[in-house]
């Protein structure tokens, strides 16, 4: 186990019923812990020209703005409808009831421009996978994905295509 996973806080039944919401803000708190796990998220891209790191709202903005400042590269926001200015680009993805939507302003992301994509959790795949499309949209040679914590029981990682590097830290 790594020093930090005991810093992520299972939560029964949260958001509803029968689901274990794995609370992240512990680690957050703990600032050399929240530094190792920036490191460990970092490791495996440290030498593939990262240029930018995309966060999806909000969580993994929080890890994907410390990851850009070590790697040197820029910030890319991926977001909930209508919080851009246009021209934006989006994709629409499934929730258990219901659609959600991330977009990009267009203009965030030259063509062929080096992307490592990151969030908090992998849980069913479908949130990484519009944010995959959006960045496709946008032209972005995706270097490949970066998550902290992989929900292995819901097998997001089978939506993912194999050929695109897919690192997570922490497995549950
Ligand atoms: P997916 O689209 O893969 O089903 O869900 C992933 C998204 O839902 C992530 O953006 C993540 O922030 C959120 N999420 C789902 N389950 C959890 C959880 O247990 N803990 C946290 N912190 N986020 C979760």
């Amino acid at each position: 186990m790594t020093d930090f996973e005991r810093l992520i806080r299972a939560v029964p039944d949260f958001p509803k019923p029968g689901i274990t919401f794995r609370d992240i803000t512990p680690l957050l708190a703990d600032g050399p812990a929240f530094a190792r796990c920036v490191d460990a998220m970092i490791e495996p891209w440290k030498n593939h020209g990262v240029q930018a790191v995309c966060g999806v709202e909000s969580r993994g903005f929080i890890f994907a703005a410390a990851m850009a400042q070590k790697l040197g590269a820029g910030f890319i926001p991926l977001r909930k409808p209508g919080k851009l200015p246009p021209p934006v680009m989006h994709a629409d993805y499934q929730l258990e009831y219901g659609t959600d939507r991330l977009e990009a302003r267009v203009d965030t992301v030259r063509r062929g421009e080096r992307v490592l994509l990151v969030d908090d959790v992998l849980a069913t795949g479908g949130t990484l996978g519009a944010a995959r499309n959006v960045l496709g949209q946008l032209g972005a040679d995706l270097v490949g994905a970066s998550v902290v914590i992989e929900l292995l029981a819901l097998q997001g990682r089978a939506l993912w295509p194999q050929n695109v590097p897919l690192h997570t830290v922490l497995h549950y």
